[in-house]
């Protein structure tokens, strides 16, 4: 070969190189939404259907539909500070008929993920490319920490005591409260450390028999490596009270100082380091068992979602923006346990969640974040059926969480808040299954989780 046909050779070589090593390519997607809300059900599927999908099962997963997936394994976790997700002890729990352990902190799990570009110069060289996808499980309970970084001790107390006092937990809350209310403002740390122990406590209990989602700070609940730490031994007063008591007094001090570190030691650092750095977020909202709770619940979910919405929400000048130039490009809203309820009130559930959304949705940029929602359900838990006895009346089939086998009709699902009146009359109950039975030889069976990988890879798998 002649001298210059030589170079030209090799400069092609150096520029498929750099073409390949160009394209390859990074998502870090976020997987939050409050406790219960299917965070690790829904994880556990995604790595489920990546590794071991079938196009049948994920029709709108077009990089799998049109045959350019390769292949996908699982990588070490690149940030050896953090926990990794249990993908194998939560395939583990399904196998042996049980539920994973839900997230009680930050994780991550690594996919590499193979394919081949249909598109631009990397499909003319042929040359399959490596997309590397880092997942991340954090509560949304600490992402509900977010806006404390804007406020004033102060003005969180406004913010959040009328939320303690809702009519469906005021009876359980008021005992707190009203030692809360008798303080004089000048109790020592014992004080103060036993009654916010209390006041986590209380916490735990609105989410736990109460449904509320609202609740902060949200490490008093979730407080992963933070337990027993003074950043996290502080709580409201009642407004009435911070107005009689003056700047200086110990209490009002203390927990002022306590309030600042939290936001300065724990909320801050985490947003910086994890947060500002995902690509794409996943906010799953169970809005079943908000309305199996009550009208406060579902109510409280809305104000929930609205918060949470907030930090997608970001435009010159935002705070967000100043303090850590977030990056989000993409937010799905997914109503998750779509199984729970039949077919035909699936376009009702969505519709739901866009009610409850609505404040959010209504913003008028988003700055070039797209947000999408979507009703799907990370592993089916339930078959759909029809009775023909009862006029050809859909139902659900599964197995109870008794174990038994049951044919159920869970009712209708409301397309926006029902009103002071309904929930007189009657509530609803979307009540839990057991998890499908599964041997692990086939992928988990579940709806829409490919319009979810769509969204939330398709334009980087092109
Ligand atoms: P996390 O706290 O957000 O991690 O929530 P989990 O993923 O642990 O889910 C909490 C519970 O909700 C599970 O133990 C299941 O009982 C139920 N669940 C979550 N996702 C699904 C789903 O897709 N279908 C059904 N039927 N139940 C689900």
């Amino acid at each position: 070969m002649s001298r210059i046909k030589q170079s030209f050779s090799h400069l092609g070589q150096q520029m498929e190189q750099a073409v390949k090593r160009g394209l390859d390519r990074h998502v870090r997607l976020g997987v939050t939404g409050i406790s219960g809300a299917g965070k690790t059900a829904f994880i556990t599927s995604l790595v489920n259907q990546i590794l071991n999908g079938e196009s049948q099962f994920l029709p709108a997963w077009q990089v799998l539909e049109q045959g350019r997936f390769l292949g996908a394994k699982l990588a070490p976790q690149p940030d050896l500070t953090l926990q990794p997700f249990d993908y194998s002890g939560a395939v583990g729990k399904l196998k042996q008929g049980h539920w994973p352990p839900s997230t009680h902190s930050i994780s991550e799990i690594r996919l590499l993920l193979r394919y081949q570009p249909s598109k631009g110069l990397a499909g003319q060289f042929g040359q399959p490319i490596t997309l590397t996808l880092d997942i991340i499980d954090y509560p949304g309970e600490w992402l509900l920490d977010l806006p404390l970084l804007g406020q004033e001790y102060a003005q969180w107390c406004a913010e959040v005591w009328p939320e303690l006092n809702r009519g469906a937990w005021q009876e359980h809350s008021r005992s707190w409260c009203q030692k809360v209310r008798a303080l004089e403002g000048n109790e020592d740390n014992s004080v103060i450390n036993e009654l916010a122990s209390e006041y986590a406590e209380l916490l735990k209990t609105l989410k736990q028999q109460y449904g509320a989602s609202l609740l902060q700070p949200g490490r008093a609940l979730l407080p992963g490596e933070l337990a027993g730490a003074p950043a996290l031994a502080w709580f409201p007063l009642p407004p009435s009270l911070l107005e009689r008591l003056s700047e200086e007094s110990p209490l009002r001090q203390t927990l002022s100082q306590r309030f600042s570190a939290y936001c300065d030691e724990v909320v801050e650092p985490f947003f910086r380091h994890y947060f500002a750095k995902l690509d794409r977020q996943v906010v799953l909202v169970d809005c079943l068992s908000a309305l199996n709770h009550g009208r406060d619940q579902t109510e409280q979910l809305a104000l929930t979602l609205s918060r949470l919405s907030h930090s997608f929400h970001y435009g010159p000048g935002s705070m967000l923006t100043r303090l850590f130039r977030p990056r989000i490009d993409k937010v799905l809203f997914a109503a998750s346990k779509a199984d729970h309820i039949t077919a035909d009130q699936q376009p009702a559930l969505l519709q739901l969640m866009h009610s409850l959304l609505k404040e959010s949705r209504r913003q008028p940029k988003y700055f070039g974040t797209e947000i999408e929602t979507l009703v799907l359900s990370a592993i089916n838990a339930t078959e759909q059926a029809k009775v023909s006895s009862a006029q050809n009346q859909s139902v659900i089939k599964g197995r109870d969480l008794d174990g038994q086998w049951r044919v159920r009709y869970p009712g209708e699902v409301p397309r926006r808040l029902p009103d002071a009146d309904f929930w007189q009359q009657q509530g609803f109950d979307f009540s839990g299954f057991m998890p499908p039975l599964w041997q692990g030889d086939e992928p988990l069976p579940q709806m829409r989780m490919d319009y979810a990988m769509q969204f939330l890879l398709g334009d980087k798998m092109r």
